[in-house]
């Protein structure tokens, strides 16, 4: 008898009958003699209308409370879920993050998991139970206080139990058939990919495709769970993410040379203008970033205007740290001795991944290209060994997303990818 965790996010759970329809699956994989662990997000888009009500009452909502409210969301789909499962005649308890061993560091909104206990779960499954397991959510280790994970965060809870628990697989269930070469809601054509290694993943993710959380696909690497991304909605075989190649019929599933196009509208960009250009500057300007817990992707510095001896350097960071960022800067305006901020949130990122850009020639030459000829203009570039990544104007980026794809060969013949549920907020 193996161990599945299965997760279902917020589109599957999205009212009455789709909790109704999970709970069926539920079921059917534990008649199938499996134990079963179900991690489940909130209702539809619950997690965005607490956040809209939240900022009515506050424009900065205080972490600890906004953790307080959010976990909220969770609660009430794992409850209804194990009611619907106990009227299919099965066995099943609800668990909060805490409640289920999810401890983390103190960092309110945005905590990592640091350890996982899950001694409740292991005696839940061992009297017969279907474990369901709230995701997004823990407990600090230090302070005992209720944290979130940061957006689309039950993904990590899935993999974290996945590997606490040992389970064989750890099934991702959503609103498309798996991981496509593209966002299926921008791409009609974007394919489905069979298998993806974590590293090309791990890209994908940390560029903006949401259907993995980049955090979730660092843990399944580490502890080397695999993950197989589904549509709740359908009975297909989803995509594999996993170290070693699936085996389909006689023949391993080969790696391809370019594995997706990846877009992200979540980034906004701050540039501090007319920096003196000097050793030290760059360090005080990203310690003050740094300090106010604050993430940056890219950073860029001009050249310096030799006859002012002034620099500008921009770099970009989530829209949701747009205000901490610029009151950080501002704090340090002084000691820094810049001249000025602007902050700009009508900016876009489009990145290509793949894993064969490392040993064919040509690639960063046709991205550019697709995007030239898509009359994209390009305010940003960055590269990692497997990944070329642009910043440009937000409204270009569906229109580059799919130049880039078509140029690529990476539209599909056929089948237009489907997209079952959610709204895509
Ligand atoms: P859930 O509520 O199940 O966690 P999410 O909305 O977080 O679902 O993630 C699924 C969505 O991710 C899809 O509906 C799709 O619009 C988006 N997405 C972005 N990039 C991709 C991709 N490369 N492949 C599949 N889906 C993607
Ligand atoms: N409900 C949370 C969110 O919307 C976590 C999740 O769905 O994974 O971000
Ligand atoms: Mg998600």
């Amino acid at each position: 008898m193996g161990l599945v965790v299965q997760k279902y996010g917020g589109s599957s759970v999205a009212d009455a009958e789709g909790i109704k329809r999970v709970a069926k699956r539920i079921v059917e994989a534990k008649k199938n003699g499996n134990d079963v662990v179900v991690v489940v997000s909130a209702m539809g888009d619950t997690t965005d209308e607490l956040i809209d009500l939240a900022e009515q009452v506050s424009p900065i909502p205080a972490g600890r409370e906004l953790d307080m409210l959010l976990t909220a969301g969770e609660r009430i789909s794992m409850a209804l879920l194990a009611m619907a499962i106990k009227n299919l005649g099965h066995k099943a308890q609800s668990f909060t993050g805490s409640q289920a061993g999810v401890i983390t560091d103190s960092v309110h909104n945005k905590a990592r998991i640091i350890d996982v206990t899950p001694g409740r779960i292991r005696t839940a499954l061992d009297e017969g139970n279907i474990a369901i397991v709230a995701g997004f959510q823990g407990v600090s280790q230090d302070k005992k206080d209720i944290t979130t994970l940061g957006r689309g965060g039950s993904d990590t809870t899935a993999v974290a139990l996945a590997a606490a628990l040992d389970a064989e697989v750890c099934e991702i269930y959503t609103d498309v058939d798996g991981v496509f070469t593209a966002d299926p809601r921008v791409v009609k054509k974007a394919r489905k990919i069979d298998w993806i290694s974590f590293e090309d993943m791990l890209e994908l993710a940390a560029s903006g495709s949401k259907v993995l959380l980049h955090r979730c696909v660092e843990y399944a690497r580490r502890y080397n769970i695999p993950i197989h991304v589904r549509s709740s909605f359908s009975g297909l075989q989803g995509t594999w993410v996993s170290s070693e190649p699936i085996q389909q019929g006689d023949k391993k599933v080969e790696q391809a040379i370019i594995s997706g196009v990846a877009h992200d509208t979540s980034e906004a960009k701050i540039t501090v203008v007319g920096v003196p250009d000097k050793p030290g500057e760059a360090a005080s300007i990203f310690r003050a970033i740094a300090d106010a817990e604050i993430n940056i992707d890219m950073v860029v510095q001009n050249v310096s205007a030799a006859a002012t001896g002034l620099t500008d350097i921009s770099f970009t960071l989530p829209k949701t740290e747009g205000r901490k960022g610029i009151d950080a800067l501002n704090k340090a305006k002084t000691a820094i001795g810049f001249d000025s901020l602007r902050y700009d949130d009508q900016i876009g990122k489009i990145s290509l991944v793949g894993a064969g850009m490392k040993t064919n020639p040509g690639v960063t030459a046709a991205f550019f290209e697709a995007l030239s000829d898509a009359g994209v203009n390009i305010e940003l570039i960055s590269t990692s060994e497997i990944r070329i990544s642009v910043v440009t104007r937000a409204d270009d980026v569906p229109e580059a997303v799919r130049a880039v794809h078509t140029a690529f060969g990476l539209d599909s013949a056929s089948d237009e990818a489907v997209v079952y549920g959610g709204t895509g907020r």
